[in-house]
Order: structure tokens, then C-alpha cells, then sequence
């Protein structure tokens, strides 16, 4: 056997992918990097009804768009394809008849069922450490179907029958198939093949403690449009796992540096949206501008805002991006910057321009930028402190007419910054036109 790590991913075409399902993909990616071995994507599709192509191509996308790239597999081939179960059928027939030739399977109702030898099955796992499984109670372990009578496949067999056939090394899977291992340990012995390694990673439940399921929220990687990939893959290797130390913001490269196998917590892991929601907004604080861009700028494409050149968007993302916690918000958050058809946030107008003379505030504002000669952050701080005294009032009374003038809203970035990016020209015009707008 060569000495070379190979781990997969096998999932089955159910139309979407669970954050679990990810998750296990990302632990055997990382296990592969990690030791220079191989992640093999193997699609177990034996269960016909359900298999669309959409439904495989909801695997490839979700794992392409988290960074997770598989060296063999559907589209880049490989040495011990097919990668579909659907495709396999040959080889489970000729696995079949080693069984039978040692009378370790028997026909029952037009069933293949497997003898169990109804011995106690030890098993290591690398995560769960030694457990013992009993199998000698035909009642509680019957003996396994290996093929319906229609002919089908049980996936335990085929499962284990493309594990030995793609020289898989490391078994990492979610522990929902612990209690599948001993009856997998059974045919490795009956066809007289070593065991691979076997890592069951901890559960994925939702708030009330449950398994996952689709209808809870984050459950679909296709849910998280608006997220950072490398801010997903973040999250998701928290669900078991823990760098120490109390980190929890981390690169890809700082994970794949501490990541492992051996620092997996047997304890289940409670999903948290928020959490993750949170930790995107670190990882958008923390990336750079030029990425930033890359992220958002097809998010800005689609909400129709017009611009001339990345070169003009560049700035201003520069000044929202540090408040900006998905990335499906930048629109929002920059629209008024491409034009003057903005709309005013009725709330806003009410709480600053109602205020009596929040006007007049705007308008001096108005008189005292249009000396400015330079206009730069410092002078536009400096000329608002320097009018505020002037009106003998709160620099906020400026302020907040100000930024509802210039943008419409009362949330947005720093104001100096803000009214810097904007100009001089459509800061003053904008300043004029609210002021008229508003001026009963
Ligand atoms: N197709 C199985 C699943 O999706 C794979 C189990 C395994 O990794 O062995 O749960």
C-alpha cells in the first residue's frame, strides 16, 4: 500500500449541500493538504429517483465557491473513476462474488444480505478514540442488506467497495455513521482488506439542539450569498474543531497551519448564524481593499449601479468598508454616491431636518465649504468645527444635516471622508438641494 494520504468526499446528489456536508469536505481537504495527500470527490449516486444534474451541480458549485478543489473526481478524472457509484456497477458485482465465494452473503426474499460473523468489533477512531461494538445480537445488528431485490445497491457496500478501489487512507465523515463503521469494519474483514482510519467529526445541531436540518437557517451553502468564502471556512472550522488560544478569526493559511485531526472535540457543535455573520464582518475588516473590490464589485453590477471604472469605486469602498458586514449591503451602502436621484429616509429627514434651525445650520455649512480652496478632510473638519462655533452651536447640529443632506440617510461612513469622496461640487449642490427640498 502506498503510504500516500488520500481522504474523500462522498457525498450523495440530495440538490443541496449542507453546511455539514462542508464541513466534513473542508476537514478532508485540510487532512489532504495537510500531509500532501490527495482529496478524492466521489458522488454517491446509487439512489437513481433522485439524481438531477442540477443537483450535482449544486455539489461542485458550493464546493468551488468555498475554495475546496478536489484533486480526483467529477471533471478532473483520475486514476481510479468513475467517480459516480452509478457508474460503478461492474466492479460492486465482482466484490459481490468474492463474498459469495467465501459464503459470506445469502439471498433472502430476492435480497443479497451479508453473514455477519457476530463478532465484537473494535474500532479506532481517531476522533472518538476506542470504542467496543457487540454485533453477536442478530436483534439489534440484523444481518446488513447488501442488494435489494431490485437489483440496487445498500451503501454500506458500495461505500466501502469504492473505499478500497480509490485507496482511500482516511475515512473523515460526520459521526451520524458511527454506528455504520462496525458493519463497514465487518466487510473490510470478510473480503480480507485492512481498515483504513476511521474520523468521526461531531454533530452539527441548530438551537434547539437538533440535527440540521434544511429549513434552519445557514443550513444550505447556496443561503450564503452576501458571505466571504474564506469567512464561511472559518466558520465552519470552528464546528468541532478549535485552534486554542481562544482565536477565532483566522485565515485559510493560518487553518490549514493549525488545523489538526487530533484537536478534534468529541462534543456536538450548536450552529450559530450569527456567529458566523459576525466573523464574515471580521474577515471583510481584515481583507484587503483590492479584495474587497473583487467581492463586491459583482454585487454592485447586479443591483444596476452604474460607474465608469473600478478606479472610481475603489475610494469608495475604501470608506465603507469597515462598516460593511455582508457583502450583499454594499449597494445599499454606496448607492448615493453614482447619483443624484437619491432617495431622502423619511426618518432621517424627520430627526434632523425637522429640528428647528437644522436649515439654517446647512445652509452656513453650505457658505462656509464654498470658501474652501483645498478640499481635504482636514479642512473640511476644521471649517464645520470653526462654523459650529460661529452659529454657536453643537458640531453634531452640522453634522447630522449635513450627512442626511449628503446622502439622505443618517448611517453611513465618517462624514469628513464621506463628504471628501463626494467633492466639492455635488457636496454644495446636494447641500442647496436639501435645503430647498426641506424649507417649508
Ligand atoms: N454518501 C454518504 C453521506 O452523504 C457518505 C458517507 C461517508 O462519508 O462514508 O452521508
Amino acid at each position: 500500500m502506498s503510504s500516500e494520504v488520500r481522504t474523500r468526499f462522498a457525498p450523495s446528489p440530495t440538490g443541496y449541500l449542507h453546511v455539514g456536508g462542508a464541513r466534513t469536505a473542508f476537514f478532508n481537504w485540510l487532512f489532504a493538504r495537510k500531509h500532501q495527500g490527495k482529496l478524492i470527490l466521489r458522488i454517491e449516486d446509487t439512489d437513481k429517483k433522485r439524481n438531477t444534474e442540477e443537483a450535482y451541480q449544486v455539489i461542485y458549485n458550493g464546493l468551488t465557491w468555498l475554495g475546496l478543489d478536489w484533486d480526483e473526481g467529477p471533471h478532473v478524472g483520475g486514476n481510479f473513476g468513475p467517480y459516480f457509484q452509478s457508474e460503478r456497477n461492474s466492479l460492486y458485482e465482482s466484490y459481490l462474488s468474492q463474498l459469495e465465494k467465501v459464503g459470506m452473503v445469502y439471498e433472502d426474499e430476492g435480497a443479497i444480505r451479508f453473514r455477519s460473523p457476530r463478532k465484537t468489533v473494535v474500532v479506532e477512531d481517531m476522533v472518538c478514540g476506542r470504542i467496543v461494538f457487540d454485533m453477536s445480537n442478530p436483534v439489534t445488528h440484523p444481518d446488513m442488506t447488501i442488494r435489494r431485490p431490485d437489483g440496487t445497491w445498500i451503501f454500506h457496500f458500495v461505500n466501502v467497495v469504492d473505499d478500497i478501489e480509490m485507496k482511500i487512507t482516511h475515512v473523515i465523515r460526520g459521526e451520524d455513521h458511527l454506528s455504520n463503521t462496525p458493519k463497514h469494519v465487518e466487510l473490510y474483514q470478510a473480503l480480507d482488506i485492512a481498515c483504513p482510519h476511521f474520523a468521526h467529526i461531531p454533530l452539527i445541531l441548530n438551537h434547539e439542539g437538533k440535527k440540521m436540518s434544511k429549513r434552519d437557517g445557514g443550513a444550505s451553502v447556496t443561503s450564503y450569498s452576501g458571505y466571504v468564502p474564506e469567512a464561511v471556512l472559518n466558520y465552519l472550522s470552528l464546528l468541532g474543531w478549535s485552534p486554542g488560544g481562544n482565536r477565532e478569526v483566522l485565515d485559510l493559511m493560518e487553518i490549514r497551519e493549525l488545523f489538526d485531526i487530533k484537536s478534534i472535540n468529541r462534543r456536538n457543535a450548536i450552529f450559530d448564524l450569527d456567529k458566523c455573520f459576525w466573523i464574515n464582518g471580521q474577515h471583510i475588516l481584515r481583507m484587503s481593499l483590492e479584495r474587497f473590490a473583487d467581492l463586491a464589485l459583482p454585487f454592485i453590477d447586479k443591483a444596476g449601479i452604474v460607474y465608469d471604472s473600478r478606479e472610481q469605486v475603489l475610494p469608495i469602498l475604501a470608506i465603507v468598508k469597515e462598516k460593511i458586514k455582508l457583502l450583499r449591503d454594499v449597494p445599499e451602502w454606496i448607492s448615493y454616491f453614482f447619483t443624484e436621484e437619491f432617495t431622502f429616509d423619511p426618518t432621517s429627514v424627520e430627526k434632523t431636518f425637522k429640528k428647528p434651525g437644522a436649515l439654517d445650520h446647512l445652509k452656513s455649512l453650505r457658505q462656509a465649504y464654498a470658501t474652501l480652496e483645498t478640499w481635504n478632510l482636514q479642512n473640511l473638519e476644521n471649517k464645520l468645527k470653526e462654523t459650529a462655533a460661529q452659529n454657536g452651536c453643537k458640531t453634531g447640529d452640522l453634522i447630522h444635516p449635513a450627512r442626511v443632506a449628503a446622502s439622505g440617510r443618517s448611517i453611513g461612513p465618517s462624514l469628513y471622508h464621506m463628504l471628501e469622496v463626494l467633492g466639492k461640487e455635488r457636496v454644495l449642490a446636494r447641500f442647496e438641494k436639501a435645503y430647498h427640498q426641506f424649507t417649508l
